[in-house]
């Protein structure tokens, strides 16, 4: 049966039209599942018998089950039954609220060198409704409000584009979860023809972009989708976006230690991105199956001061669940080799 979760107000408008109700029933199911929380068609109060019954009959509205929560003093890690698979969701309390990451795929298509997710193939996109439901299943778990929420999780969202599309829609709704767009962050591997449609699409979202890497020579070694979309496109792409929207970009950029963490490496960063609507985000690398290895303290200051020194606005990005497999797949890749 079809999730609830899956449709946007406008679609859920259309779907109630098509089958007999009214189009402003659509809102007050929006405002019963999302505002109000109920966990059954049968508790919202203002709608008819027959209204809940033809819910019932075509709609489930159940939440994920936690398999299984992992805690560290930063960060808790949850992963998700999806009946087919799991999906992995951190939780991050920070003082500027609650911040949960989420997946977008199940594996991974992008094989990225140091990355976990990548490791397993992608075996199917997430469906809007399941995305959704990542949210709402932390929320009824914990007791909690998500303050914001980062599509950073295993996947390429770019890659599912029209699920986040919905995703993006439903969870910004007014009617329904009504979290403001500039709380929710789409992080892509560099998908240049999705990055411009992004931006055609003109909302409020922010857009993180993984970089990680000054020269196609090296992005090609770690991040095989460079060969398809090299530096200067993304760069272009990035143009694009800011003038669109006039939204400053993150850029990510994970210290490896003697792969991309020279100063000369910096510096070639900095001619980059001078001038650019952007800001850096430095991330120290969370080590894991690969021979990778983060790059020490004193490299990574020394990186951060010459992009400072080159004008470039950049962050050092606290580091957060490191003891509980925090980094993008490794929880689920630890689960799947269990089953192996
Ligand atoms: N596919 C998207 C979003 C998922 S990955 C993207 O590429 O942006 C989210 C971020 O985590 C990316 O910047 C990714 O490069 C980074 N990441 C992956 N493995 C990591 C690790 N072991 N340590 C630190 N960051 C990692």
């Amino acid at each position: 049966m079809r999730s609830i979760f899956d449709l946007t107000l406008e679609k859920l408008e259309e779907e109630l039209v098509n089958n007999g109700f009214k189009k402003f029933n659509a809102t007050q199911v929006f405002e019963g599942i999302y505002k109000q929380k109920h966990t059954s068609f049968l508790d919202i109060t203002n709608i008819s018998k027959e209204l809940k019954k033809y819910l019932t009959e075509n709609y489930s509205l159940e939440y994920l089950k936690v398999e299984e929560k992992l805690t560290s003093d930063t960060a808790d890690k949850y992963l998700l039954n999806l009946n087919d698979s799991f999906v992995e969701v951190v939780l991050m309390k920070q003082s500027y609220g609650n911040s949960l990451c989420i997946s977008s795929q199940v594996g991974c298509n992008m094989n990225c060198a140091f990355c976990e997710s990548g490791r397993l193939k992608k075996q199917r996109d997430l469906t809007t409704g399941e995305m959704i439901n990542e949210v709402l299943t932390i929320e009824q778990y914990e007791n909690i409000r998500i303050d914001n929420v980062v599509i950073m999780g295993i996947g390429e969202p770019f890659d599912n584009f029209n699920n986040i599309k919905d995703f993006l829609n439903i969870i910004t709704c007014n009617k329904g979860i009504d979290l403001g767009s500039r709380r929710v962050t789409v992080s892509t591997c560099g998908l240049v023809p999705k990055i411009k449609e992004f931006a055609d699409l003109n909302t409020q979202v922010n857009l993180a972009i993984s970089l990680h890497a000054a020269d196609d020579e090296t992005r090609n070694k770690l991040m095989p989708i460079n060969k398809a979309y090299p530096i200067s496109e993304v760069l272009k792409a990035i143009d694009y976006y800011t003038k669109k929207t006039n939204r400053r970009v993150t850029i990510e950029y994970i210290l490896l230690d003697k792969i991309n963490d020279s100063k000369e490496d910096a510096i070639k960063l900095a001619n980059l991105l001078k001038g650019k609507l952007v800001y850096v985000n430095l991330i120290p690398y969370n080590s894991n199956s690969t021979d990778f290895k983060r790059s020490s303290k004193e490299r990574i200051e020394a990186f951060f001061d010459t992009l400072t020194k080159n004008g470039i606005n950049t962050q050092k990005r606290r580091e957060m669940g490191k003891n509980i497999k925090g980094a993008c797949g490794q929880l689920r890749a630890a689960k799947e080799k269990q089953g192996e």
